[in-house]
Order: structure tokens, then sequence, then C-alpha cells
């Protein structure tokens, strides 16, 4: 999109030790100068020491969930100022997973959403259809009705993300047809309104290298979310090269 700077993310999920971890940060941060900006966002433990591995870098540290509240009794949680405390940027929100394993809604990623605006972390919410719906033909309104019950106000202006992630892509291999993301992507700017014209919209699913440059040269798509291979910096960096 004229104007929008791509962003590359990885999301490490649920993997890696600590010093692989570290490891992987430093990788990511050797590389010079992209076209795009890099985002890499490690499980909740190894966030401090990457954000060290990270320091004097130009690659960002965003986390892959927060609570909507900003402190309290929420045992196990973790809240958005303490994100933005550590030296987070971004925080992934409404992942396909964590709508899945923790029954995440629209209202919930919805809430933690503005909790993160607050904290002033840009947040990366996630949307998607699954393969049932992909099927019917009801994937871009089943998307459409995630965007509106997830979005807070004022989102887009804020500097929010969102990533196009297909349910049966993620982790699987497949992807859809080229014309089937940029048909997606111009209805996601289009939800949106006058406020889209700047939004970065992601697409996420089975993105690797040899896809990569195809799918990152589509219309209204601003970049990638990155997951099985964002595990390994070369493959990582090479999707950013694509852009
Ligand atoms: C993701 O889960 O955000 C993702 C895009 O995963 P993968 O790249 O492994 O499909």
């Amino acid at each position: 999109t004229p104007g929008v700077r791509p962003l590359i993310a990885g999301n490490w999920k649920m993997n890696g030790t600590l010093a692989e971890a570290i490891d992987l940060a430093r990788s990511v941060a050797a590389a010079p100068p992209q076209k795009a900006d890099l985002l890499v966002c490690p499980p909740f433990v190894h966030l401090v020491p990457v954000a060290g591995a990270l320091l004097k870098t130009e690659v960002a540290l965003g986390a892959q969930d927060c609570h909507a509240a900003g402190k309290g009794a929420h045992t196990g949680d973790v809240s958005a100022p303490m994100l933005a405390d550590l030296g987070a940027r971004y925080v992934i929100l409404g992942h396909s997973e964590r709508r899945a394993d923790h029954g995440e809604t629209d209202a919930t990623v919805r809430a933690k959403a503005e909790a993160a605006l607050a904290a002033k972390l840009i947040p990366v919410v996630c949307v998607g259809e699954s393969e049932a719906e992909r099927l019917s033909g009801q994937a871009e309104s089943v998307v459409a009705t995630q965007l509106a019950g997830s979005l807070p106000q004022g989102f887009a202006a804020a500097g929010g993300v969102v990533a196009y992630e297909p349910v049966w892509a993620i982790g699987t291999g497949r992807t859809p047809t080229e014309e089937d993301i940029a048909a997606m992507h111009a209805r996601i700017r289009a939800e949106l309104g006058a406020e889209g014209a700047g939004l970065r919209i992601l697409y996420g699913g089975s993105m690797k290298p040899s896809n990569a440059a195809g799918i990152l040269a589509l219309p209204n798509v601003d970049g990638g979310l990155i997951g099985g291979a964002s595990l390994k910096a070369d493959d990582f960096l090479a999707i950013a090269k694509a852009v």
C-alpha cells in the first residue's frame, strides 16, 4: 500500500529454549536493514532476555497475548502495561489458536486491544475463516464480522495492525490463491472505511520463502505474520527480503 511501510512479524508461539530464543533474536537482528519493519514475538518467559538481545537494533519486540485489565487478581496472566514496561512495542491478539484454546471471542479480543492501545502497544489483531466457512462462500462475511467485533474505535488511527490468517492455512502448508488473498485484503481495507487507508494488513498462514514474494506483492498486503518459518532466522529473513 503506498506510503505504508510493510511489517514482517514472527510468531514464535510456544517454542524454543531460552538459549535458542536469544540466538534466534541475535541472528534476526544481525541482518542488514530491510525494506520492512521486523518484529519478533517470543513466548512471555523469553521476552526480557530477547529484549536485551534486541537492544540498539532495528528489530521490534512483541508479545503473543495480553490481559484486558491493566493489573489485578488474574493469576497467570500478563497485562499490557507490563509488556510495554519491558520494552515490547506490539502484541498479537485474537490469534486463532487463542480463540480455539482459550475460548477468546471477538469481544475478548476487542477488550484486549483497548488495553493494548491504552498502554501504547500496537495490537496485531488476527482474523480468518475456517475451511468450512471458506468452502461455503462465507469467508469474507465471517472476517467482516470478526473485524466489526474485535477492533475498538480508533484502532487504525492509533496504528493498529490486522493480520488475515485463514485458520485452515496455519501450519498446514496450504494457502489461499493469490486472488483470494487479494480479494480478502481489499475487503478488510474497505470494511475500515476512510480510517483504513493507512492500515497495515498482514497475511499469515504457511508463508515461507518460496511463496512470500508472490503474496507480498499483492495489493493491500502490507507484510506477513509468520509462524513456523519464523523459527529459522534464514527463512524469516528470506521472507523479509522478498518484500
Ligand atoms: C501463525 O500461526 O500466525 C502462522 C502464520 O503460522 P504458520 O506460518 O506456521 O502457518
